[in-house]
């Protein structure tokens, strides 16, 4: 792929690269990314980096996946951390590639932690979140003047899996009139028990967006009382988005079920 004419870095060998892929659109990929693509000899890449991305390596990169769906086997983190320090003790530029950025639930500070204890350089390259760019190709902001000035990110899954017990619910649906809840399809039912014992209004929009910027995205809006209930009749599987808030409005206010056609409709670019 080529690149603007922009002074790029160049991508010495010996050094990971800890990159986020974005949400899955190639068109969101950073210019980083795509310079990083270019020149990486080994892509280690997580189950969320979309097939039309993994494209776009070089052809005789090695490729490795490190995720944890799809059936495949999943390496344990110290394994991906393991792999990432031997790729790079073997000379390899290594690109480490993650779905949207690195440093919002993707583990990435874990891993750049494991990069600087063996001692092997790394630069950081952000991506797009899917909570930003996935819920804007939904058609929902995340702000708007007339209903929020803030905005809560957070995830429905801790290191082992359960809904986080160290979330203040009451205190945070309080604070923030809009929350984006990332991982949320295992517990979603539990997610919504805990948000209306915390005082959350049955009516209060919410909706969720399942492979957000792909051609499959399915935009599911309702209230946070028939979430549930929706999302089961609809068969919406992760990876999947929730957000609640008034700003959800909007979807249906913008048309976006036009918008979202209009987007996932393929067409040429020309280099
Ligand atoms: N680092 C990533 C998040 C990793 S956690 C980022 O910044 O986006 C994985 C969760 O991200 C998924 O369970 C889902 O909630 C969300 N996610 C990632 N890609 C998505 C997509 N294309 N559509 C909807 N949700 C997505």
């Amino acid at each position: 792929m080529h690149l603007p004419p922009l002074d790029m870095p160049v991508f010495p060998p010996g050094q990971v690269w800890l990159t986020g892929a974005g949400p899955g659109d190639p068109g969101l990929l950073t210019l980083h990314a795509v310079n990083a693509l270019n020149q990486a000899d080994a892509v280690v890449y997580d189950a969320l980096v979309s097939e039309a991305i993994l494209r776009c390596a070089r052809p005789d990169a090695s490729m490795d996946y490190a995720g944890k769906r799809g059936g495949k086997p999943s390496l344990k983190q110290r394994d991906i951390s393991e792999r990432l320090v031997d790729l790079a003790r073997a000379g390899k530029r290594v690109l480490r590639l993650k779905g949207g950025d690195p440093f919002v639930f993707g583990r990435g500070a874990e891993e750049a932690l494991s990069l600087r204890d063996a001692g092997i350089p790394f630069r950081i390259i952000p991506g797009i979140s899917a909570g930003i760019g996935g819920l804007a190709y939904a058609g929902i902001p995340l702000t708007h003047r007339d209903t929020n000035s803030c905005v809560t990110f957070l995830t429905g899954h801790n290191a082992s899996g359960e809904v986080p017990d160290s979330v203040d619910w009451a205190a945070m649906v309080r604070a923030s009139p809009v929350l984006v809840i990332y991982m949320a399809i295992k517990h979603l039912d539990l997610l919504v028990a805990k948000l209306r014992h915390a005082g959350l209004d049955d009516n209060r929009p919410a909706a969720l967006v399942a492979n957000a910027t792909l051609p499959d995205m399915r935009v599911l809006s309702s209230t946070l009382g028939g979430i549930v209930e929706a999302a089961k009749q609809a068969a919406i599987e992760p990876p999947a988005l929730f957000v609640i808030g008034e700003v959800v409005d909007l979807h249906r206010a913008f048309g976006a079920s036009d918008l979202q056609a209009r987007l996932t409709k393929s067409c040429p670019v020309s280099a």
